[in-house]
């Protein structure tokens, strides 16, 4: 496990908060907060689900669809797929300068078609923009039989998770840090290494050991298999793994980022509303 710590802020004697990145990789960020309770958390949680816009197929014009799935259901399907997401070329249609008629700032047009018998990709979606396109092409959207066509003029706009859950980038949780400690020797400890998911614990003459510390979230459910008060688990309140998993549209760091400067938006608004 690599600690890196990134940033300490300190605010007087009263706040101190500190920040060690556990894990970093294409698919999953997971920080340590110290300093901060679960408020905090779920502040940051909500900030990134709900508030950091991302962009994703809204309207779907279709000229042909002659597939087994209505137009509804397909372009439900189209809308659900995560587009890579460019922050700084696009605005949200209701803060653009055309307000919300629609331009080429505030949003992208996409177009579909493809005739069978095949398979329609993601990849089979065309757009102008090469910074924005299907996060992941090989998603299949439908199945095509000999001559069955699908035609469509698809709009894609930037939004946010508290519109539709489509725009959130990506999954995020959090769990207060734990503390392991075991009172007796547990007889069937290499029982419950195996019944667990791999990776939580390893056994040693009698011992249970704990091998991940961001994984203390399923502790609980390996213990059932325990006798009674062999072991304790104690929550600390003031520390956390936050996890963050992004879909695609836009990287951890980026999500994190824009998550902050929003919050930082809103303090700003409450402070002004109270001059
Ligand atoms: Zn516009």
């Amino acid at each position: 496990m690599v600690a890196v710590e990134l940033k300490v802020v300190e605010e007087g004697e009263e706040f101190k908060m500190k920040i060690q990145q556990l894990k970093s990789d294409k698919e999953k960020v997971v920080l340590k907060f110290s300093g901060v309770n679960t408020t905090f958390a779920n502040m940051l949680r909500r900030e990134v689900l709900e508030s950091v816009p991302t962009m994703a197929i809204e309207d779907v014009e279709f000229r042909d669809n002659s597939s087994a799935l209505y137009d509804e259901v397909l372009a439900h399907r189209l809308g659900l797929i995560p587009l890579k997401t460019d922050l700084k070329s696009y605005v949200i249609p209701d803060q653009c300068k055309c307000k919300g008629e629609g331009c080429a700032r505030c949003q992208l047009k996409l177009t579909v078609k493809v005739k069978g018998p095949c398979n329609v990709y993601a990849s089979d979606i065309k757009s102008k923009d090469p910074k924005v396109k299907p996060v992941f092409p090989k998603t299949l959207i439908v199945k095509l039989l000999k001559d069955q066509l699908v035609e469509a003029e698809m709009t894609c706009i930037l939004g946010r998770g508290d519109d539709h859950i489509k725009f959130a980038p990506g999954l995020v949780f959090y769990h207060n840090v734990s503390e392991f400690k075991q009172s007796k020797k547990i007889e069937n400890a290499e029982e419950v290494v195996k019944k667990c998911p791999a990776g939580v614990f390893k056994a040693e003459a009698g011992k249970l050991i704990p091998l991940d510390d961001t994984k203390s979230y399923l502790w609980d459910s390996c213990l059932e298999l325990v006798p009674e008060d062999s072991v304790i688990i104690t929550e600390k309140e003031d520390e956390i793994i936050f996890t963050l998993e992004p879909w695609g549209q836009l990287s951890a760091k980026e999500i994190l980022v824009t998550a902050a400067e929003g919050f930082i938006e809103q303090l700003d608004e409450f402070e002004k509303i109270f001059k």
